[in-house]
């Protein structure tokens, strides 16, 4: 199968043209007509590419939506299914993209986890992910964040160049304030410490004793290293805490998780657990209040993420996992 045009970075674009004798500038009208749909391509560079390159490989086959958010699943090329849920802020809007279809992290609580990783994602399917979005809806996406299914650092070469082919100048210039990493930690981290883009990593847990109860990834990169890690980095990180219902969500966990960040350049999104069945579940309102507070009163900044789309079963894979629940009960009816 030929490549895909949206695996291209603007430098790959640049070496293909140059390669076959071309102006390699031709990789900047390409790349203005694909991604801002700027200009025209002549009969022979459109001759070209159709001959060398795919053009699509990703359809939505479901989309769910409420006034705050719009669920997407997309059926891949080899018939593999992946999510992206986009959220509407008052900034504009936000698109949660998957970079891997499942997961190998096995987070306790996690539906994508569940099932073990099948594939990497290509570039252009994550690239994929957010024109169809953007195409779907007749509105423009201002915000990407890696926190959809699969683990991006695990899938690290392809997610570096979706970063750079929707953040080029000549295409959707994507402005790394706008992109954001999600990872549960793992060792590879450590060679983004200056990456301009955001970082949230998966904390999950005040101390190690309950994160490697919920996270495996512990054993290979545990409390101390994501701290060292956030301490190391000029940019602001963000730590990402699942409240789950008696597991982290006691005052004594604020206290404790109050004293690990004390001091440090971060800032702790709090995140009320979408229950899926995995046999967690999502403390009381007060709980949540008294532990936000606890963290406040500490002098941690903190914010309680804003629920989106609950409804539409917006939590990480279970859409997906939905969907081959169905094709089972078709199959065995
Ligand atoms: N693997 C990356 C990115 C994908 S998961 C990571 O771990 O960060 C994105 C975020 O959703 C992670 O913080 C993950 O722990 C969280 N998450 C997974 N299942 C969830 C659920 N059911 N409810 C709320 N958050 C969930």
């Amino acid at each position: 199968m030929n490549m895909n045009i949206y695996n291209m970075t603007f430098p790959a674009l640049e070496a293909y043209f140059s390669e076959r004798g071309e102006n390699s500038a031709k990789a900047k009208i390409v790349y203005n007509y694909i991604y801002k749909k700027i200009g025209a391509l002549s009969e022979r560079v459109c001759q070209m590419l159709k001959a060398d390159f795919e053009f699509d490989g990703v359809r939505i086959i479901r989309k769910n939506e409420c006034a705050e958010a719009v669920k997407f699943l997309f059926e891949l090329h080899d018939g593999n299914t992946v999510e992206a849920v986009l959220m509407r802020h008052d900034y504009g809007n936000a698109l949660c993209v998957s970079t891997q279809v499942g997961c190998n992290m096995g987070c306790a609580f996690c539906q994508s986890g569940a099932a073990k990783k099948v594939r990497d994602l290509q570039p252009f399917e994550m690239v994929l992910q957010l024109l169809k979005a953007e195409e779907e809806l007749g509105e423009r996406i201002n915000r990407v964040t890696l926190m959809g299914i699969g683990e991006p650092l695990d899938n690290f070469n392809n997610v570096m160049d979706f970063i750079d082919i929707i953040g080029h100048r000549h295409g959707l210039s994507a402005a790394p304030r706008h992109i954001t990493v999600s990872t549960c930690g793992v060792p590879k981290l450590d060679e983004l410490r200056d990456i301009s883009c955001n970082i949230a990593i998966s904390l999950h847990a005040p101390n190690n004793e309950i994160r490697s109860r919920l996270m495996p990834v512990n054993k290979s990169y545990n409390i101390e290293k994501i701290m060292s890690f956030t301490k190391s980095r000029k940019k602001k990180t963000t730590l990402e805490y699942i409240m789950l219902d008696g597991v982290n969500d006691s005052d004594e966990s604020a206290r404790e998780l109050a004293n690990l960040v004390h001091g440090v350049n971060c800032y702790i999104n709090l995140i009320p657990y979408n229950e899926t069945g995995l046999g967690f579940a999502r403390p009381g309102a007060e709980r949540i209040s008294s532990f936000y507070s606890i963290l406040i009163q500490s002098g941690i900044r903190a914010v309680v993420r804003k629920e989106f789309g609950g409804e539409l079963k917006a939590a990480c894979g279970q859409l997906r996992a939905e969907r081959a629940e169905e094709k089972t009960e078709r199959m065995n009816p």
